[in-house]
């Protein structure tokens, strides 16, 4: 069993797309451990991305990510890490594969709707940013 942590971004919760979002990830086989709505400031969307701090489109992402409600989940299955960024499929959606969420419900390369950690590595410190073990069931 692996876990990673997941978001509906401010693009899907604000365009009323959460409902859909979490029944596929259902039905999809992945076991929702931890959940939770979020607003973030603007400071704390840089820490979460703080990977991308050099990146020429760090500022405006750190802004969007702060700009309204987001949902943040702890996903188990085995595989989740890599299964989970399968399912949401390429970063820009006009590149993702058809059937797949940024495919879906992605306006631009910026609001594609979810994010996925990318690595194990990545995953234990994104889990560990919203939520404490006492709160993975
Ligand atoms: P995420 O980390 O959100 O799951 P990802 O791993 O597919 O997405 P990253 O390269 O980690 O993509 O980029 C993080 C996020 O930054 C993207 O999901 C997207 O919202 C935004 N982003 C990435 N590339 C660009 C770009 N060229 N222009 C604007 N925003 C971008
Ligand atoms: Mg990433």
């Amino acid at each position: 069993m692996e876990r990673t942590l997941a978001i509906i971004k401010p693009d899907a919760v604000g365009r009323g797309l959460a409902g859909r979002i979490i029944s596929r990830i259902e039905t999809e086989g992945f076991d929702i451990r931890a959940m939770r709505m979020v607003r973030l400031s603007k400071t704390e969307a840089e820490g979460f991305y703080y990977v991308h701090r050099e990146r020429p489109f760090f500022a405006s992402l750190t802004e969007f990510m702060s700009s309204g409600p987001a949902i943040v989940i702890a996903l188990e299955a085995p595989n989740a890490i890599r299964n989970w960024r399968d399912v949401m499929g390429a970063t820009d959606p006009a590149k993702a594969d058809e059937g797949t969420i940024r495919k879906q419900f992605g306006s631009s390369i910026e609001k594609n709707a979810t994010h996925g950690s990318d690595a194990p590595e990545t995953a234990a410190f994104e889990l560990g940013y919203f939520f404490p073990g006492i709160d993975l069931v």
